[in-house]
């Protein structure tokens, strides 16, 4: 789910805000775009097809990372961290299921679409599903030393999105006749 994403973004802001606390509010809005960003084709285009890029989103976080440490800005971090975000988001959701309503019920082994060789990457189920007790604890994982390490908006905002997260979670299977009806 988009709140795990999100968490694990995060954990990578964990060490710049550490070693470099003048950036952490720039690793920390970079890591939040960049966990955020891929799923916005859930508005535009085609979901987890039109702004994912499993292949060319980590390759790209190489140079966005060694550009962050040559020429270290704000600017320059938040980038790397919405790169590092972005590709993570995307090359992961290849863990989880398909895009299907009911992934329990593996219907639609689609998980990510490869831009590069054309064709979808399948789901390994790793994560059975957003919002599984699977996906909720990575979050859960990912969050807390971002909850330790960075105080203020980063620690509340992560704090109340992993609060919808666990309501999210014990609700998904029930969720599902609404979402049809929504669809
Ligand atoms: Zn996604």
């Amino acid at each position: 789910m988009v709140v795990t994403h999100v968490a694990v973004a995060l954990a990578f802001a964990v060490p710049v805000a550490l070693a470099a606390p003048q950036f952490a509010t720039p690793a920390a809005v970079g890591a939040i775009v960049g966990g955020v960003f891929p799923d916005l084709d859930l508005l535009v285009g085609e979901h987890r097809r039109t702004l994912h890029f499993p292949v060319f989103g980590p390759v790209l976080a190489v140079p966005g990372v060694v550009l962050a440490f040559l020429v270290p800005t704000p600017l320059t971090v938040a980038l790397a961290l919405a790169l590092v975000g972005g590709g993570l988001h995307s090359a992961s959701d290849v863990l989880g299921a398909g895009e299907e309503l009911r992934p329990w019920e593996r219907t639609n082994t689609n998980a990510v679409y490869d831009h590069v060789s054309g064709r979808w990457w399948q789901a390994r189920y790793v994560f059975p599903y957003d919002g599984s007790p699977q996906d909720l604890g990575l979050a859960v994982v990912a969050g807390v030393p971002v909850l330790l390490v960075y105080d203020g908006p980063v620690r509340w905002g992560l704090g109340a999105a992993l609060g919808v997260a666990v309501v999210y979670a014990v609700l998904r299977r029930r969720l599902v006749p609404y979402f049809e009806r929504i669809l």
